[in-house]
């Protein structure tokens, strides 16, 4: 059988990736909603052929405890709902993807960790580069030391936003937990840390120049940062709102790789010491939802489980206080 999953949340990500990609997946499907917006019920209902009795609001959404048809609920709200929505589904005893990143601080991301286990259920992040052939091979590049141990790393991930205008809880601190840094960084986060194999210990960091203040007044408009490593290997981050950069590249003892763009949807191009990165180009979310359903069904831990969102929590909070505090080292304890 394939897992039903509900979609909490129907903005942009829900509506032009997720929903199409749940039409392809095998493990799972689309099998029900919950939106704040009763507007957008009608289309989605007749879209997806989605029955009445599994559309929600986020008044009832409780009541979803007693559905059978949904066993996994998909939160793609604004990062600071993420804790609520993932602990509600928790209590509803339905197994959870939360979007990344996980939540806005350290104490959230612990209590709905602390919700899923003690609810009995699974809890797994929306990184979808874990699931992705490029990305993949980095992991093995980097971990099984294909051209030797990694020296350095440089990991950037940005998006000039200045151009159209952002989705306004972007730029809400409260809503979502800072800028660029937890909605792009992440990745480059998580590009540097997949390389090694291991999390940081360490990282010094300091926010960018702010150019157009009327749009940055809450989040920062760009933060660059280096993690450091056991052995004192480095790696340089940048993550901005107001410029596009997207690479994850590395070098090691006995040769070098580079995938530029790394972490859109598509186009992914990558080369090596040894010549072109020759992948297809997949469907990223019909792989990591279809992934993510068949380690639900197994009950076992998914690749990117709820300790990896916690993780990350870690070390993006860590480039927060040191960029805060000009630049100081701060060392991160896992
Ligand atoms: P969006 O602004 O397009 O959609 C957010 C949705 O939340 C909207 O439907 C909005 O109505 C709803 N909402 C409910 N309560 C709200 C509130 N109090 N304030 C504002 N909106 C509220 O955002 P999105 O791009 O779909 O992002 C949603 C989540 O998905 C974020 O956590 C984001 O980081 C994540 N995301 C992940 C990827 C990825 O590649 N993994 C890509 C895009 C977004």
């Amino acid at each position: 059988k394939k897992l039903g999953i509900a979609l909490v949340g129907l903005g942009g990500y829900s509506t032009h990736q997720l929903a199409p990609a749940l039409q392809e997946t095998e493990n799972c499907y689309l099998a029900g909603i919950v939106t704040g917006t009763p507007s957008k019920v009608d289309d989605w209902k007749r879209k997806y052929n989605i029955p009445d009795k599994n559309v929600y609001n986020y008044e009832n959404f409780d009541e979803i405890a007693n559905n059978d048809d949904i066993d996994i609920i998909y939160v793609v709200l604004p990062n600071a709902l993420h804790a609520e929505y993932v602990i509600r589904a928790a209590k509803a005893k339905k197994d959870v993807i939360c979007e990344k990143p996980m939540a806005t601080n350290v104490e959230d991301a612990q209590r709905m960790l602390e919700a899923c286990n003690e609810n009995g259920v699974q809890l797994a992040i929306g990184y979808r580069l874990h699931f992705e052939p490029f990305n993949k091979r980095v992991m093995e590049l980097g971990q099984q030391q294909v051209f030797g141990k990694v020296e350095s790393i440089t990991a950037n991930n940005s998006s000039d936003m200045t151009s159209e205008k952002p989705n306004i809880w972007r730029l809400d601190k409260k809503l979502a937990g800072g800028g660029p840094l937890m909605d792009l960084g992440i990745y480059a986060v998580q590009g540097a840390v997949y390389t090694m194999g291991k999390p940081p210990v360490a990282v010094t960091a300091n926010y960018g120049e702010v150019t157009k203040p009327l749009v940055f007044h809450d989040v920062e408009q760009s933060i660059n940062w280096e993690l450091e490593f056991e052995e004192g290997i480095k790696a340089k981050s940048n993550s901005s709102y107001a410029e596009d950069q997207n690479e994850l590249s590395a070098e090691a003892e006995d040769g070098w790789w580079k995938v530029s763009p790394a972490y859109a949807y598509e186009g992914k191009k990558g080369e090596t010491s040894e010549g072109k990165m020759d992948y297809p180009n997949i469907y990223e979310q019909v792989k990591q939802m279809d992934g993510q359903a068949e380690s639900f069904r197994k009950n076992e831990k998914s690749i990117v489980p709820g300790e990896m969102g916690l993780r990350d929590m870690k070390i993006l909070m860590a480039i927060y206080e040191s960029a805060e505090a000009g630049g100081k080292r701060v060392e991160i304890h896992n």
